[in-house]
């Protein structure tokens, strides 16, 4: 049993209310530990710290801030496998996924962050007798709020720019995965982090979550999670007149044309549907599949996804584990009955998987596939954010494309073709952040990342980070 402190001016503080609520074990359905549930005057106390350490953090030579992000790098590289076994027994995911790509993730982004923000530069503007240049200036206190699908991934994603940045940080990880991030206030005190400058406080989103976005002296928030969360966040904070970004939901179509690399997309398809148990904002969820090949193609995929090894997440050869939480799986169960409801043939999957002990009591969901839906039904519509996809037939690009766009979301689509006309113009024409063409998820940090419509308000990624982590500043010089 791990009792996690919140993590404030270097310290590790008990919740000052000293209520806790448990953590569970998705894999097990066992309390693994007890978290607490902070309120507004523990926030009070984070951005207090904050503030206090904000003023020398601020005035650091960038190159002296990198090299404590390039410390906490390191020290995340040599604790890989101990924050791991931690990220999958947090979250379920396989070991696997959160050895090679959870952890490293979470260490390329401190070094990410830290080489870029040595390379950040501002600009000027010359007019005849003024010369105008621009000061980006760090914001100071900002607020982080992470949800539980990348745990450590997405923290040290916002963490790592704000940082950089020369900003002092109040950051809360999902209450449902919170021990990678409670780790990592371990790591700051190996490489001797300077204290205040990031303060992690664990609690609820309602409570402590809400206290970060109302407190007037956190000057900006960025958030990744739901729509229907960052729409709140959204609602506060807008009065207070904060910089906000916010990265929410997805539901991904992928654009399956009959001149594809047709084995190679099956494969990364089977990947994108149902890597992380589907849990992940980027995976594609409604796969449209063009009329000619759509028989071949659902007797290649289905056959594909019934070979998932659905399994105990401790295990190397766990392919799929547990979805995160009791009420997550019902929820997904509730969609998949839904499916049947609207209509829906269940093509494979459908139901909970049974897992040997010690995980006969965990939250596992056989990997789902689904044909015979219209577009604009719910089960297209909404985001599940689980093993579930839809399989639909098209016969034109255009209908394509405007099933694909038919969505409040605009996150990620894929599209899959050899036509290099069809990709750039099918590119174009998608509403979505991102397009990726006969590939998935290939990320590369320097690029801007976020979404459009429901998906969310501004840009992460690269110098676009940096940009909302800091305030530019004109100034105007006459000779
Ligand atoms: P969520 O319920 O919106 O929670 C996200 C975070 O916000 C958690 O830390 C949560 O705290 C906190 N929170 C909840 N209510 C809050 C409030 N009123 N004020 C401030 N913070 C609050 O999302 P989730 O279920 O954790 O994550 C799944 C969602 O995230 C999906 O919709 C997925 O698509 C989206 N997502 C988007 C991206 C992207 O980059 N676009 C990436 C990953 C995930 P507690 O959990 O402790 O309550």
């Amino acid at each position: 049993m791990l009792t996690l402190h919140n993590y404030i001016n270097g310290a590790w503080l008990p919740p000052q209310q000293q209520q806790y609520f448990d953590n569970i074990n998705p894999a097990t359905g066992e309390v693994s530990g007890n978290i607490p549930d902070s309120d507004a005057a523990d926030i009070e106390q984070a951005v207090a710290a904050a503030q206090a350490a904000f003023p020398q953090w601020s005035a650091m030579p960038p190159d002296m801030r990198a090299k404590h992000l390039l410390q906490l790098a390191a020290a995340i590289e040599h604790h890989l496998e101990h924050l791991a076994a931690a990220e999958s027994a947090d979250n379920g995911k396989p070991i696997s996924v959160a050895r090679s790509v959870d952890i490293p993730r979470a260490a390329a982004n401190f070094r990410f962050f830290a080489q870029a923000v040595t390379q950040f530069s501002t600009e000027t503007h010359h007019q005849p007798h003024f010369l105008n240049y621009t000061l980006r200036q760090p914001i100071g206190v900002v607020g982080c709020i992470s949800p539980w699908n990348l745990p450590l991934y997405l923290f040290t994603w916002k963490i790592a720019p704000a940082l950089a940045a020369g900003n002092c940080v109040v950051a809360k990880p999902s209450e449902i995965t919170p021990v990678t991030a409670y780790l990592l206030s371990k790591l700051c005190e190996e490489v001797a982090f300077p204290k205040g400058v990031l303060n992690i406080v664990h609690g609820s989103g309602a409570r402590a979550g809400q206290a970060i976005v109302e407190h007037r002296g956190i000057k900006a928030i960025s958030f990744t999670g739901g729509t229907a969360t960052g729409r709140k966040i959204a609602q506060t904070a807008a009065p207070l007149f904060k910089k906000i970004s916010l990265e929410l939901g997805g539901k991904n179509p992928a654009l399956v044309f009959a001149d594809c690399d047709f084995d190679a997309t099956v494969s990364e398809i089977t990947r994108s549907a149902f890597s992380n148990q589907g849990q992940i904002c980027l995976c594609n969820s409604r796969i449209y599949v063009e009329r000619s090949i759509y028989e071949p193609f659902k007797t290649a995929f289905i056959e594909k996804v019934k070979k998932l090894r659905t399994g105990n997440p401790a295990l190397p050869d766990t392919q799929i584990g547990a979805v995160v939480s009791e009420a997550h799986r019902d929820k997904i169960l509730s969609y998949i009955a839904l499916a049947q409801q609207e209509g829906g043939q269940v093509l494979c999957g459908g139901t909970t998987a049974t897992v040997e002990a010690p995980c006969q009591n965990g939250f596992f969901i056989q990997p789902t596939v689904i044909e015979g839906l219209t577009t604009q039904c719910r089960v297209n519509q909404e985001e599940i954010f689980g093993p579930v996809v839809t399989l639909q037939p098209f016969d034109t690009e255009s209908e394509a494309l405007m099933w694909a766009n038919s969505s409040d979301y605009g996150l990620a689509a894929t599209v899959w073709t050899q036509n290099l006309e069809r990709a750039h113009r099918l590119a174009e024409t998608l509403q979505s952040g991102i397009v990726w063409v006969n590939c998935w998820m290939h990320r590369d940090l320097r690029t801007p990342f976020g979404g459009v419509k429901h998906s969310g308000v501004g840009r992460e990624g690269g110098f676009e980070a940096l940009r909302f982590f800091t305030e530019a500043k004109n100034i105007t010089i006459r000779y």
